[in-house]
């Protein structure tokens, strides 16, 4: 018999059962029932268990076997949060980030910068490019719409140049 898949959880992180039970939130004696088949495993326990993990994680690191999904949803929250951290024009913290709509930029709303939008290719050349060629980046961007449309101002890669 295979294991579980939530026993299987539990054993990535090397914890008994009292323990992960309350990781969880679950009484303990859900959570034998459902490693032993006794209750079927719902979604809604899969994710208990998934967050039981990250939270034996930050923990105990030690013996542990982080499963690739769940690394793979922290990572991408990390990645989303560092690139809301700050500003990428004037480094303000708690820029935001609107998800993307599907097209190739990212869209930003700051407190001194107002929201403007960098496009995939003037994204990439960030790193290499100096502050003040920002800013002036982020000005020639506004010039090009008018200031009674709702148009979103985008940096475009030319921008930097
Ligand atoms: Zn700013």
């Amino acid at each position: 018999m295979t294991l579980n898949k939530i026993k299987s959880l539990r054993s990535s992180v090397a914890l008994t059962q009292a323990a992960f039970a309350e990781l969880m939130g679950v009484p303990f004696r859900t959570l034998q029932d459902l490693e032993s088949g006794q209750s079927n495993v719902r979604d809604v326990h899969m994710k208990a268990a998934k967050w039981a993990v990250l939270e034996a994680a930050q923990n105990n690191l030690k013996g542990m076997h982080i499963p690739e999904e769940v690394i793979e949803v922290a990572s991408r929250a990390l990645e989303t949060y560092a690139l809301r951290d700050s500003c990428p024009i004037c480094g303000r913290p708690g820029a935001k980030m609107a998800p993307s709509t599907g097209g190739d930029y990212s869209e930003y709303t700051c407190e001194n910068c107002g929201t403007f939008r960098i496009s995939g290719t003037a994204e990439a050349m960030w790193g290499n490019t100096a502050p003040v060629a920002r800013f002036r980046a982020l000005a020639e961007a506004k010039s090009k719409i008018s200031p009674s449309s709702n148009d979103v101002p985008m940096i475009m890669s030319y921008h930097l140049k």
